[in-house]
Formats: structure tokens, sequence, C-alpha cells
């Protein structure tokens, strides 16, 4: 049965919009929430919407986006219009990858990871980019290999780096390779959907964990040959366990539920993020006196209590 595509709002904000995305695959933690609640103190700060996406096209797990939505509620979040659920999105992704097929800029790609992985690259193509195997086949060899396995779809990229601005790291040029557009499996990978869906939610402002910083360039070439509107992007300092790596479920009581075990309210919890960011604690008041340029700019180390 075909699937209804969730109408866009067409009333957004003329601020524009922000969102969190999360993926479902389990819980929020602390981490999670506290770029949840900066993503939403830069939106509202600044007169926008606040929108929601659950990026579930591959990492779902059954009832997450359920406990999500509830976490994100806990810790005080509001958000504008219906959430959007990208699995109900892809005949929009395929519009726009048929679109960018139409400006010569798809070609099918045959490679398995390993063979990416052996292929010969050229001195200095940067670690993890495609080394552009598939991208001159010849008609005939493409017709052969369509047999041994269905292909995925890599944009024909036209230039091998990209700039952005981030309103925390200024100026960042990274890699841009010829990134898959449509998985060998008919799934689009996070770099197209996330493109497509920022653009279709109105959203104009990103924030989100520094650890998507180096994939931003690929995303806003992507954008540009789509034709969508620039955006702001905000990519906050990820929380730290208290091994120096980023917070993880191993660290221990680090969400709402395993806190609330402990005694530790989500309205305490709540408090205890804001704090790490030297703002009030509830979000009424945070939102009353944030100011961007007055973040802290070290890292944060959660100890989970009760270890
Ligand atoms: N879904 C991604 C994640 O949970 C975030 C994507 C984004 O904010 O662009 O890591």
């Amino acid at each position: 049965m075909p699937h209804e595509i969730p109408a866009v709002p067409a009333d957004v904000s003329a601020a524009g919009a922000g969102r969190f995305a999360p993926s479902p695959s389990g819980e929020l933690h602390v981490g999670n929430l506290r770029t949840a609640l900066l993503a939403w103190l830069f939106a509202r700060s600044t007169g926008r919407d606040f929108v929601l996406r659950v990026e579930d096209l591959d990492r779902a797990r059954a009832g997450a986006e359920a406990a999500q939505l509830r976490d994100l509620a806990a810790v005080g979040l509001d958000w504008d219009g219906e959430v959007i659920r990208q699995s109900d999105r892809t005949p929009v992704y395929l519009e726009a990858i048929q679109r960018l097929r139409e400006d010569g800029r798809v070609y099918e790609c045959f490679c398995t990871r390993s063979e990416i992985a052996d292929a010969p690259r050229a001195p200095h193509s940067p670690p993890g980019a495609y080394p552009g195997t598939c991208r001159n086949l010849s008609e005939a060899e493409r017709e052969r290999r369509r047999r041994e396995r269905p292909p995925a779809l890599r944009l024909r990229s036209e230039v091998t780096e990209y700039t952005i601005h981030d309103v925390l790291h200024g100026d960042y040029t990274g890699v841009v390779d010829d990134l898959v557009l449509l998985r060998n499996d008919g799934v689009p990978p996070y770099n197209l959907a996330v493109v497509v869906d920022d653009a279709a939610q109105g959203i104009n402002q990103v924030v989100r964990g520094d650890d998507l910083l180096s994939s931003t360039p690929r995303q806003a070439y992507l954008a540009s040959l789509l034709g969508l509107p620039p955006v702001d992007y905000v990519h906050v300092q990820l929380v730290l366990g208290r091994t120096g790596k980023r917070l993880a479920k191993r660290d221990g009581a680090v969400t709402l539920g395993g806190l609330a075990d402990l005694g530790i309210s989500a309205r305490d919890a709540t408090a205890m993020i804001l704090g790490s960011l030297d703002l009030p604690g509830t979000l009424p008041e945070a939102l009353a006196v944030f100011d961007p340029a007055k973040l802290p700019l070290h890292p944060w180390v959660f100890e989970p209590p009760g270890r």
C-alpha cells in the first residue's frame, strides 16, 4: 500500500526553522538531550520554529521513537507541526535523485565495500573518499555488472572539497567525494535525506553534534546542486564520558530513565544539563538569557551518579 507522504508545513515562521533529528536507535542520553536543548534554544532565541524529524531509514528500534519524544517533552521541549518520519518519504528522495540524474550528475556504482577499500587511490585522495572506480564505465560494462549485483547510485561530483560556515567553528572546508545517493538495497542514505528534508521542512538553521561537521561540506554541496537554500550551521560539542570518549550507554546512568532510577527527576536532569552550558536551570529562564557567544568552550564530562 503506498504511503501517504506527510504534507510539509507551508506555514513555517518567516524566520525559518531549527530542528532536532534523532535516529530512533535507542533512548536519548544526556548528550543527545543537551544537543536537543541547544537546538531548541538556538531556534527559539532567533524567532524560528522548531521541528522534529525521526531519521529512521536504517537505525530504527521498536519503541525508541516514542521513548525519545517522551524524553524530549520531559526536558521541557515543545515543537511545531507534525513530526516527520524519513521512512514515509522515500518518493521525495527518489524525486531529488531524478532531478540530479536529469542534470547528468548520477552514475551507477557496483563496488562492494572491500573493493572500495582495496582500490588504488590517487596519491592525495583523502582517506575514505570514493576512488571513482565506476565513474566512467562503458554502457556495455554497466550492462554486464548489473547482472551481478544491483547498483548503488552515486553523485558525479565536480568538486573535491567545499567550504561551509559554522557559527561556532567559522569557515570549515571538508572533503566532497562521489557520495552515495541511493544504496544498492534501494534505501536513500542519510546525506541525501537530511538535505532534502531540511529544505522541505523550511529549516534554515542546523544545530547538531560536531561529529557531523565533516559530513556538512558534502551536504551543503548537494543542497547547492539541488538548488536548495543555504542554512546556518551550528555544530556543538559532544558530551564526554569519564574515559574522555563521547558519552555512551555503557557509561552508566545516562538516560532520563537511568537517572530516574537513582532518584534524579527529569527536571533535575534538565537543570544539570543547562548548568553545564552556564545557563539557569529551567528552559524559560535559559531562553531569556541565551547568548551563543557565552557558551562554554570546554567540553562537558558527564560523570553518571551512583558508580
Ligand atoms: N540522525 C542523526 C543522529 O542522530 C543526526 C542528523 C542531523 O542532525 O543532521 O546522529
